[in-house]
């Protein structure tokens, strides 16, 4: 579906891509910041620990220097009491008590920095007789009474934790006491942390850590001015202060910062790393200048937080393709559900259209029957109609004919009165034989009077119009029986061939011979200007018509007659003697029938007429 819209489809694809990138950089986001938050709070427990752990170890020695003002010898010392085995009872019993107190060594100075006493009087690198005034501890504690210092000594290079407290008598200070204590044992118990840690000084140089090769690093940058105040105090022996490579990338609240410590030659501490991202949490430890720092591993929670930002991008894939399948799953059942509702929405539309139509059909069917019955009924009339024309149209052959009846009937009639009036005669003269010849004659011209009426009975008979097998040579045959008496009168000499035996049509007799009698009549009037008029009549089968031709010699049509032949009421004939209706009719005859009636001109003269009429395989019944 997509393929078709190719920017939908892209515009479907920056979508996903947007969901998946964002869903990736959400869950990535709040994983840091959860995995950050729960960092803090392990860090800040440890930070807690390990500073509670050292402000106790510290803590430990805060007031083991100012107890030795306590000490009468240790006091003695700065008054001169010349007693010379003084600074050698001091100097043990500094000794005894530095074995005691576990501590690196405990020395006196008087009120100029001079060392009087000390607890390591025995070796030779001993601090008796040293100036030890440029040291902060010593000034401090002239000044402030306490001091507080972490350095390495100058004597042995050995790092240790100073503490110093002013001794005085009587309001005057008189020198200072100094315990140096080795931060080296908590060291030791760091080695087991699962995180580097580190304690820097006030001036960010580190001075404790887990980490061995951090010691003497410096967390920031040492300007000029510390560098040699350094170099003054020897604070740290000279060593070189390297920079640890600690870069801050952010900062984040109480005291929390993420840093990047820079990568040396060494990157592993027993199980942790010691260079890379950290989360590093300081807090400044309560009686010292120091801070102690906790620093966190970032690497695993990155590592967290990608694996989870890469679930969580995959599994925003895999809902868009759930998701994705599903909307093609409901566009496929949509698509199916309009199609279905189209479907029967098409099949009640199709049931609608078919119940109108069917309505339509029935009023259409019904339309159509009462316009077949109206039809019919006309036909009926019209038939009636037809019938009655037929008739009239006999009758009005009948009327033409009439004439010529009555002469034909007067003749045997006065004969018949001459041949009785004579026959009784002979009778009386007892001439029996003329009398029997007479009674013969008598009777053969009965028998032609009635043949002649039968022949008009038969005529005028109201036929039906069933079509029926008629022979047709028959049927020419009546026709000039009846005509007999005209044709007489104009001498006109009437021929009838027909070729291959009998023909048979499929009509009504009585009609046929109308149609016959038509056309002779009409011929018979062509021909009266004639003087030896002539009708060739012709019967032969035209494949499935019964063909008959009439032809005459008369004056032929006239171009307007040819035109107008089966027009109602054309005639040329004068008034009384044609209608003009004598070869519609036979033109209808001829038609009911399913034949043609058609009048042409002869090229040699006259007219011909041609009846075609389906033709009769069968015989008529007789
Ligand atoms: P009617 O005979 O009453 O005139 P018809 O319909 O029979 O009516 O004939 C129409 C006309 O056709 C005739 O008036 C005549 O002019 C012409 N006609 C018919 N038959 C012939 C024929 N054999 N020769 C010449 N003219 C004819």
């Amino acid at each position: 579906m997509f393929i078709r819209h190719p920017l939908r489809f892209f515009m479907l694809l920056l979508t996903f891509a947007t969901l998946v990138a964002g869903a990736s950089l959400i869950t990535h986001r709040v994983s840091q910041s959860m995995g950050l938050a729960e960092l803090q709070t392990t860090g800040r427990h440890r930070l807690d620990l390990y500073a509670a752990s050292l402000e106790r170890e510290i803590g430990k020695y805060a007031y083991f220097p100012a107890t030795l003002g306590l000490e009468r010898d240790v006091l003695d010392l700065f008054v001169h009491t010349g007693d010379s085995k003084l600074p050698g009872r001091v100097n043990t019993y500094l000794e005894q008590l530095n074995e005691r107190a576990g501590t690196l060594a405990i020395y006196v100075l008087d009120d100029t920095g001079k060392v009087l006493a000390s607890s390591n009087w025995r070796r030779s690198d001993s601090y008796v007789g040293e100036d030890l005034s440029f040291r902060p501890y010593f000034r401090d504690a002239m000044e402030t009474g306490n001091g507080r210092f972490f350095g390495i000594g100058t004597t042995r290079s050995e790092p240790g934790y100073y503490l110093s407290s002013a001794l005085a008598a009587d309001g005057l200070i008189l020198g200072v006491a100094i315990v140096k204590v080795s931060l080296e044992q908590l060291e030791k118990s760091w080695s087991t942390v699962e995180a580097p840690v580190l304690v820097a000084d006030e001036n960010g140089v580190v001075i404790l850590s887990s980490v061995p090769d951090w010691k003497f690093t410096t967390l920031r940058p040492l300007d000029e001015k510390t560098r040699s105040a350094f170099d003054r105090t020897q604070q740290y022996n000279r060593r070189a202060l390297q920079s640890l490579g600690v870069t801050e990338t952010a900062s984040l609240d109480r005291g929390a910062r993420l840093l990047t410590i820079a990568k040396e030659k060494q990157e592993m501490v027993s199980v942790y790393p010691v260079a890379g991202p950290f989360l590093a949490q300081s807090q400044p430890l309560s009686g010292t200048p120091w801070t102690l720092t906790v620093f966190s591993q970032l690497e695993p929670l990155d590592d967290l937080s990608a694996i989870r930002a890469t679930v969580a991008g995959v599994t925003t894939v895999l809902l868009c393709i759930l998701a994705m399948m599903v909307y093609q799953r409901r566009l496929h059942l949509r698509a199916r559900l309009k199609a279905r509702e189209d479907l029967q929405k098409a099949h009640d539309d199709l049931e609608r259209k078919v119940a109108e139509r069917t309505a339509d059909l029935s009023a259409a069917n019904q339309q159509l029957q009462g316009e077949v019955a109206e039809r019919v009924r006309a036909e009926r009339t019209l038939r009636a109609a037809q019938d009655e024309l037929i008739q009239a149209g006999k009758l009005a052959v009948i009327g033409r004919l009439s004439a010529g009846i009555a002469h034909e009937l007067n003749q045997p009639l006065a004969a018949l009165r001459t041949l009785s009036g004579n026959a009784t005669r002979f009778l009386d003269r007892g001439d029996a034989v003329t009398a029997r010849s007479n009674l013969e004659r008598i009777a053969q011209l009965v028998d032609r009077m009635g043949l002649i009426t039968g022949q008009l009975k038969a005529f005028a008979h109201k036929s039906s119009g069933q079509p029926r097998p008629v022979d047709v040579q028959q049927a020419v045959a009546h026709a000039i029986a009846l005509l007999e008496q005209r044709l007489d009168a104009v001498g006109a000499q009437v021929t009838a061939t027909f070729a291959g035996g009998k023909l048979y049509a499929l009509c009504d007799p009585n009609r046929l011979d109308q149609v016959i009698v038509n056309l002779i009549g009409n011929a018979l009037d062509a021909m009266t200007e004639q003087a030896k008029p002539c009708i060739e009549l012709s019967g032969a089968a035209c494949g499935p018509m019964a063909r008959l031709t009439v032809r005459d010699n008369g004056a032929g049509l006239s171009a307007e007659a040819e035109s107008r032949l089966f027009e109602p009421f054309f005639t040329t004939k004068e008034a009384g003697v044609g209608l003009g209706l004598g070869l519609v009719i036979s033109a209808g005859i001829v038609s009911d029938f399913g034949g043609t009636l058609s009048g042409a001109n002869h090229p040699e003269g006259g007219a011909l007429f041609t009846l075609e009429i389906p033709i009769a395989t069968e015989a008529p019944a007789s």
